[in-house]
């Protein structure tokens, strides 16, 4: 549904993706993770379309994006943190992506409540991010990027700035939500027990390409080269 064929990306004189390869299956949950520098977020970056490959081609359900600019895609992001409109309420946020994309009022106004419903925020409607939890905030901030209906989620590590108990329940609300919209989902992370814990498949990178990918009990059982059972092994 979502393939990536020998990307390349090239910064100056660094080569930071180095001939990337993934087929991503429709409804599937799928986690990079790696080290620090290791490419996650320039592949997530180039599918969303922010970054251009060097080289390579990107499909999502059959059609060439690799030119395509990223509101053209159908794709939703998630990032890290602090990434909700500050001077709007929550179904404002929530609503910001919908009136670009040309819905009428009433749409908006009904696909607003049908987010909040999604997450569990329906009375905080009219509250601003400086009013809620940072648990809260990723929770509308996973709603905004919902709400245009994309083909694609693109998480790029939502969860690493909430303590560790939110971490937890949150993840597995994503992973619910995920599941009962069957949306195709890629999620970056440099966290392994995160990434086994919620993913149908890993995709283990180290400088710039995929060493391994496979289901959360191939990664583990059998590691694929030493650096694959280092990471998965030693680290956390
Ligand atoms: P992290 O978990 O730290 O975000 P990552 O695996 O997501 O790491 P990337 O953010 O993809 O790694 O970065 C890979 C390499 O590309 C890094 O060395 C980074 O410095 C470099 N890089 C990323 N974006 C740019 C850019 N716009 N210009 C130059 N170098 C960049």
């Amino acid at each position: 549904f979502l393939s990536i064929t020998n990307a390349v990306k090239t910064f100056g004189t660094n080569t930071v993706v180095k001939g990337f390869d993934l087929a991503v299956e429709k409804g599937e949950f799928v986690s990079f993770l790696g080290p620090s520098g290791c490419g996650k977020t320039t592949v997530l970056r180039m599918i969303a379309g922010f970054e251009r490959p060097t080289s390579g081609k990107i499909t999502i359900d059959g059609r060439d994006v690799t030119d395509l600019a990223p509101n053209k895609r159908r794709i939703g992001m998630v990032f890290q943190a602090y990434a909700l409109f500050p001077n709007m309420n929550v179904a404002g946020n929530i609503a910001f992506g919908l009136k670009i994309a040309g819905l009428g009022k009433a749409e908006t106004e009904a696909r607003v409540q049908e987010m909040l419903g999604l997450i569990g925020l329906s009375h905080l409607a009219e509250r601003y991010p400086y009013e809620m939890s940072g648990g809260q905030q990723q929770r509308v901030a996973l709603a905004r990027a919902l709400a245009p209906k994309p083909q694609v989620l693109l998480l790029d590590e939502p969860l690493s700035a909430l303590d560790a108990k939110i971490r937890v329940s949150l993840r597995e609300e994503i992973r619910d939500i995920q599941r009962r919209l069957g949306i195709t989902t890629v999620f970056v992370t440099h966290d392994q027990e995160e990434a086994m814990s919620i993913s149908d498949r890993i995709v283990v990178m180290n400088g710039g390409r995929a060493d391994q990918i496979g289901t959360p009990s191939e990664i583990y059982n059998r590691p694929s080269t030493r650096f694959v059972a280092g990471f998965v092994g030693t680290l956390n």
